[in-house]
This record gives C-alpha cells, sequence and structure tokens, in this order.
C-alpha cells in the first residue's frame, strides 16, 4: 500500500472494514459501535474501537485505539488520517468530533492529519454509512495548544 491513496478512497476503505465489523456485532446480536480508522503516512489502515469496561475510568476511545495498534505494528509512524463514524439514530444527526483525549493523541502523533468525522445508521437491511463527513485538520480541533510535556 502507498501513501497515494486519496480522501475519497480512504473513506471506502475505512466504510468496507466498519461494515464488516458492524455485520460481525450484528450477527453476534450486539449493538452498534463507534469506530476509528487511521491512516498511517505509508498508507496502511488500522482500526480500533472504544474498549469499554465495567470501571469506565480505564476505558478508552476507538481513535486512541486505532493509532496504537498503527504505533505498535509502524513504531515512530505518524498518523496522516483518521476517519471517526458513531452510530446514529438518523442520518440528520451531525458527526461528533473526537473528545480531549483523542485530540491530543491526534495532534502528538500527526500534527498535520486530517480528521474526518461521519456517523452511520442501522436499518433493519443493513446501514447508511456516512451520510455526512465532515473534515478538520488535527490543528483545527486542537490549536494552541501548549505542545507535548516533556519530561527531561
Ligand atoms: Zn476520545
Amino acid at each position: 500500500m502507498t501513501s497515494s491513496a486519496g480522501a475519497g478512497e480512504f473513506v471506502e476503505r475505512a466504510r468496507e472494514r466498519i461494515l464488516d465489523h458492524a455485520k460481525k456485532r450484528r450477527r453476534a446480536g450486539l449493538t452498534d459501535k463507534l469506530y476509528a480508522v487511521a491512516r498511517s503516512e505509508t498508507g496502511i489502515l488500522y482500526e480500533g474501537v472504544p474498549f469499554e469496561t465495567s470501571m469506565p475510568q480505564f476505558n478508552f476511545c476507538a481513535e486512541r485505539h486505532a493509532i496504537n495498534e498503527m504505533l505498535y505494528a509502524e513504531p515512530g509512524a505518524t498518523l496522516d488520517a483518521i476517519l471517526v463514524a458513531t452510530p446514529a439514530p438518523d442520518e440528520t444527526a451531525p458527526p461528533p468530533t473526537p473528545c480531549g483525549a483523542c485530540r491530543h493523541a491526534i495532534a502528538e502523533f500527526g500534527d498535520d492529519a486530517t480528521v474526518l468525522c461521519t456517523t452511520f445508521v442501522r436499518e433493519d437491511d443493513g446501514w447508511t454509512t456516512f451520510p455526512r463527513v465532515e473534515r478538520f485538520t488535527a490543528t483545527e480541533l486542537y490549536p494552541d495548544h501548549q505542545g507535548h510535556p516533556s519530561w527531561e
């Protein structure tokens, strides 16, 4: 895979991966989850879902899961883009944006990353995917931050 994949191709590949997993969850009788699909600068994609336990203080979001998958597979990699898809009750729901912790992680591992926020709606016979995709830069979502902490 190469980094030449454009945003349109990235969105299509992310859609396929999210639908594959959503079908598995449906077959298991589960509800939909938020998904994140990260793309490193090499063009490789990494999926994430929220890690949810009975002790919420130890949970973490799909975006950080996907970024950590990237860092595990490609140590030192830079985040090029991340798509965040949230289950929504209908197509008019505005796409939520990442939380503060995820905005920090996105900016730390991809200062120039593109952040695509969208939704998907469960239907009886499938899903309506990505009715609206909102595009941000990492800096737009995390402006004027004080840089990354240094412990030296
Ligand atoms: Zn988050």
